[in-house]
């Protein structure tokens, strides 16, 4: 399947109904948030996933995302290739009040009715599984020539994915 066969928004009770997998390599260049504190924007997502509905006809989305993302290493701050990988499995549903009939444990998100912005989910789902601190496995830490009266070094400047990370929590505590 092609990347033009995951449109804009989805209705998700007719994507459940026609109980079908998606499969796709999507560009990198599709997840602009995802992009937004990254060195490079090469490369591409897998994405395989399913909607379907669960005996209490609510929608379900399983799947699995895969990613090569070159990060920043925190510790040389050269370019490193993050292999980043996401299990999911979250409800999608049309109403708020949906949500009283799932367990604690069970992960939803809302949309609005007919109008689910899958790749948005996708996105999230990803960035959360992005590490805080890439690092290469083996590498030096970076020589700071600082100059004379300034001893800042670079490893100070703000992360943008714990700025990130950070607003995605507030998101999650205002649920
Ligand atoms: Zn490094």
């Amino acid at each position: 399947m092609s990347e033009a066969s995951l449109p804009a928004h989805i209705d998700p009770l007719k994507w459940a109904d026609r109980d079908a997998p998606f499969v796709a390599s999507l560009p990198v260049q599709r997840f602009q948030r995802l992009l937004a504190g990254l060195p490079e924007n090469a490369g591409a997502v897998q994405v395989t996933c399913r909607l379907r509905r669960d005996p209490r006809g609510l929608v379900l989305l399983t799947g699995e995302l895969h990613a090569d993302v070159v990060m920043t290493c925190q510790r040389c701050l050269d370019a490193v290739t993050i292999p980043v990988a996401a299990d999911m499995s979250l409800f999608l549903l049309p109403d708020e009040e949906l949500a009283e009939r799932l367990d604690e444990s069970e992960d939803y998100v809302v949309y609005d009715e007919g109008h689910c912005d899958l790749l948005a989910v996708l996105e999230d789902e990803l960035i959360l599984a992005l590490p805080l601190v890439p690092r290469h496995d083996d590498c030096e830490p970076a020589v700071v020539l600082a100059e004379p009266e300034t001893d800042v070094p670079v490893a100070q400047k703000e992360n943008p994915f714990l700025v990130l990370a950070g607003l995605k929590r507030q998101d999650t505590d205002s649920e």
